[in-house]
């Protein structure tokens, strides 16, 4: 599982979630539950916990409002579903997962992913969770306040490169019956336009996951991921026989020297190698295979 890639140190409240959310998911896979479902309810738990940028936790676009995305994957059937820009919803992976099996799409966005939510009983947000924290003031209602704040966002486009996203969710999962799955739920970046959408809900972008390859959950700049399509080529690169790590060093280096951003990935194959792997300094991550307890930390170099 992953906590998000980037600059931050993870912090004892975060690794104790990820700890409980590795838990969780593997007692769930240890009882033969499909991974899908491993991948989905661990990543409720850090959604919930409003320590990561996911669900409660997750930041905030410049018009103060919290807009999600998040996918979830199947690598078996190939099935999957991403909800992107939806709002006041506790569990965006549910809503993901619910995509799946509710519809025949792959991505619903914006309000009416938010009506699809609330239709199929998607837990909402607390009220004080979703209210805007910034008083209403003269300079707010101003017509061309937001053209300002947006003017100055793009302007700090140049800063986004370096500051990332941090602190999505992500999760990989090897079932019993062999099948993989991918999922991955954030809040975005730290500085974004009302509207923008990263890599996190594009399948083959954020995530990817294929039992004749293997299972993907990418995080960090979003723009960046989409641009190499990140998830899939770490999902092409193993299905030639490569190596969980070589493959995701290989796509992140791509990622850096051609995009200039950075990010860090969970990958696993079908026989349960896997790698944890960033070119971010830091990127707050975990495994568990059942023995011991669960590792977490903050650095996979
Ligand atoms: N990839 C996410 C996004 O761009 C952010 C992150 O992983 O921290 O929305």
């Amino acid at each position: 599982m992953h906590g998000g890639a980037g600059r931050r140190p993870i912090s004892a409240k975060q690794a104790r979630s990820l700890e409980q959310a590795l838990d969780q998911g593997y007692r769930l896979l240890e009882a033969g539950v499909p991974a899908l479902e491993a991948v989905e309810a661990a990543i409720r738990i850090l959604e919930a916990s409003g320590l990561f940028n996911a669900g409660l936790g997750s930041n905030r676009q410049l018009d103060d409002v919290q807009r999600m995305d998040a996918a979830i994957m199947d690598g078996r059937t190939l099935r999957a579903g991403a909800v992107a820009s939806i709002e006041r919803v506790m569990h965006p992976i549910t809503a993901a997962r619910l995509v799946t099996e509710r519809t025949p799409h792959v991505l619903l966005v914006g309000e009416p992913a938010t009506r699809f939510a609330r239709y199929v009983d998607v837990d909402p947000l607390p009220r004080h969770a979703t209210e805007r924290r910034r008083p209403t003031g003269r300079r707010r209602s101003h017509p061309n306040a937001l053209a300002v704040r947006l003017f100055q966002a793009m302007a700090r486009q140049k800063v986004m490169r370096k500051a990332s996203g941090q602190e999505t969710v992500g999760a990989v999962a090897l079932d019993a019956s062999g099948t993989v799955a991918a999922g991955a739920s954030t809040g975005g970046v730290d500085v974004m336009l009302p509207g923008r959408v990263g890599d996190t809900p594009l399948i083959g972008c954020g995530v990817y996951a294929d039992d004749e390859a293997g299972a993907i959950s990418m995080t960090g700049l979003g723009e960046s991921i989409i641009r190499v399509g990140a998830a899939k080529e770490i999902a092409q690169l193993l299905d030639l026989g490569w190596k969980c790590s070589r493959a995701a060093d290989t796509v992140l280096n791509r990622l850096v020297r051609r995009t200039g951003g950075s990010a860090g990935t969970i990958v696993i194959s079908t026989t349960g190698s896997f790698a944890i792997r960033h070119v971010t300094p830091r990127m707050a991550a975990g495994y568990w295979d059942g023995s011991g307890s669960p590792i977490v930390r903050d650095r996979f170099h």
